[in-house]
């Protein structure tokens, strides 16, 4: 397997045609059957997904999570901010120490995914509204240009529990399945494998995500090579549903109890 970032990506701007931008600078880099890993960031600013704190009239409860945070972190916090965090989910699962939400496409993470770095020109940058459907046109834009059958991975940076730091994962994808089904398969010793489903949209995007850096490098695509999903089944499920996920029931009954 090969990464290979795609280099002189100008600034995004609103309407960009990312396809044609990437395919200008790919060559062959990017060839027939590869995965293109692109960063939600350049995704966002290709949509016009930038906003302003202005555009967000408070709400009584954006006002209250705003305070608590506040109150928290020893300094004032934005009720704007929270306001648009707010109208980016469907639902709440942490208030505080952070806010801990479900996009509207399913993706669970801090502040709806709303980033303030790499955002000229503007306060906030949201999540592109359907990730899966923006991973559709650029492979359909790749296929104008003559790539045949590229998959795309839109990936964003994420933190997660249990663990310390942040990494890729994928939000969006599409012209291959978001995980490898290795149940029934055996294992060295012959046993039958019984839970593994192995997202590899994400792992691919946590690779990819070596290569584009997280600052100032303006590596936000990444071709990946000479891998294949090989003949295993595949799935599309990568968010859980509330009734799937242990953890977020648990969450609905949890408070936060620390200091500031
Ligand atoms: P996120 O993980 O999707 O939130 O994106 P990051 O802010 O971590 O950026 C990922 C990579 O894309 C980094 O190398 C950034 O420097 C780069 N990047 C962000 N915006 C642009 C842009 O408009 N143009 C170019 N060329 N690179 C960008
Ligand atoms: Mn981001
Ligand atoms: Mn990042």
């Amino acid at each position: 397997m090969e990464l290979t970032p795609v280099t002189d990506l100008p600034e995004i701007r609103p309407g960009d045609d990312l396809a044609d931008l990437i395919a200008d600078r790919a060559g062959d880099d990017l060839a027939d059957g590869d995965v293109l890993t692109v960063a939600s960031t350049v995704v966002s600013k290709a949509e016009g997904r930038t906003a302003d704190l202005a555009e967000y009239p408070v709400s009584g409860r954006a006002q209250e999570l705003a305070d608590s945070l506040g109150e928290l972190a020893g300094e004032e916090k934005d009720p704007r901010f929270a306001q648009a965090v707010l109208e980016e989910s469907t639902e709440l699962l942490i208030e505080v120490p952070f806010l801990l939400t479900e996009t509207r496409f399913g993706h669970i993470c801090v502040n709806a995914g709303i980033d303030r770095s790499n955002v000229p020109g503007h306060d906030l940058l949201l999540l592109p509204e359907r990730p899966s459907e923006s991973a559709a046109r650029i492979r359909e834009g790749l296929t104008e240009r003559g790539y045949e059958d590229v998959a795309v991975i839109v990936t964003d940076t994420c933190g997660r529990p249990f663990r310390h730091g942040q990494r890729g994962v994928a939000i969006g994808w599409d012209g291959m399945p978001a995980s490898r089904d290795w149940r029934g398969e055996l294992d060295r010793d012959g046993r039958e494998l019984g839970v593994t489903v192995q997202s590899v949209v994400d792992e691919l995007a946590s690779a990819a995500n070596l290569v584009t850096g997280e600052g100032a490098d303006g590596v936000p695509a990444v071709a990946v090579s000479d891998w294949t999903f090989g003949d295993l089944a595949g799935s599309d499920e990568l968010f859980r549903s509330v009734e799937d996920d242990l953890i977020r029931q648990a969450l609905r009954g949890w408070e936060w109890e620390g200091d500031a």
